[in-house]
């Protein structure tokens, strides 16, 4: 089973999980920016954060036989901070970067104005740089909050974004708009195994993406393998299970020109993402 883990906040993670992870047949990941826990109190924060994610994790990963990419955005829940919000002026040289395969994580948090400008403002970057969106909704009050994402992403291509952190109540809007839907598989709340699998049965394997979204809370790295799993006992096929795992995710992210899936090499002395800082 090969698997593409489409949203996994690996900085949070340690070496063990990149062993687990090679061993269930993970060979990919790609690490969306978000919040930190810790609030970010300015803007050098955020691009430490960022060089990180194009440097040092892609190189932890690299280790451990893993093919890292990572999206970059100014998170919903910090685009309420004032403090943050020049990480707009910096986002553009960042999006050029050959490991950004995306825009994301963007979308609401608490539905305020701040957020709907920021939200508003990184869809245009993602269009100018030609860059697909991972989109995050709300954990309170979902379906309000995905039905007005679906409205603000209403104008796109839906087939450029992905509405991630869906269930059973948010999943039918979304396939009506016709963009991706993201499921991300915890170990006790939202979505687990079983309940994805009935909604695969319900809906099908097209434009359909499972992640572990696993990050310094309660989480784990080999929930994909267990939805592939799961999917097999229930009687989907191998070619099922690749395609949810793999075949879909790589032909959203794809859509950037930047996946790079040859073998990952391991080896040689990190020296630090420095080029791009060296440029300020
Ligand atoms: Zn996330």
């Amino acid at each position: 089973m090969r698997i593409f883990d489409p949203h996994v906040h690996m900085t949070s993670r340690t070496t063990d999980d990149y062993e687990r992870m090679y061993a269930a047949g993970v060979r990919a990941v790609v690490e969306p920016a978000f919040w930190l826990g810790q609030p970010r109190t300015n803007v050098g924060s955020f691009l430490d954060y960022f060089d990180a994610l194009l440097g040092w994790e892609p190189y932890r990963a690299a280790q451990y036989g893993i093919r890292h990419h990572c999206t970059l955005a100014l998170n919903p829940k910090e685009a309420n901070d004032p403090r943050c919000a020049g990480v707009l002026d910096e986002l553009p040289r960042y999006l050029l970067k050959d490991s950004v395969v995306a825009v994301g994580e963007v979308g609401y948090d608490s539905v305020t104005p701040e957020e709907d400008r920021v939200f508003e403002a990184q869809l245009a970057l993602a269009e100018e740089h030609g860059l697909p969106v991972l989109v995050h909704t709300p954990h309170r009050d979902k379906a309000a909050g995905t039905r007005r994402t679906l409205d603000v992403v209403k104008g796109m291509d839906p087939g450029v974004v992905l509405v991630d952190h869906l269930n059973e109540l948010t999943v039918g809007m979304v396939r009506d708009a016709g963009c991706w839907a993201g499921f991300s598989i915890y170990p006790d709340t939202k979505m687990d195994p079983d309940r994805m699998v009935a909604i695969l049965k319900e809906y099908g394997t097209e434009r359909m993406i499972v992640n572990s979204a696993a990050d310094w809370g309660r989480s784990d790295v080999l929930k994909t393998r267990e939805v592939g799993e799961a999917m097999l006992a229930a009687g989907f096929t191998d070619e099922d299970v690749d395609r949810v795992l793999w075949q879909n995710p790589v032909a959203f992210y794809g859509q950037s020109g930047r996946l790079h899936l040859d073998d990952v090499e391991s080896g040689g002395d990190y020296e630090g993402n420095t080029i791009l800082r060296g440029t300020r």
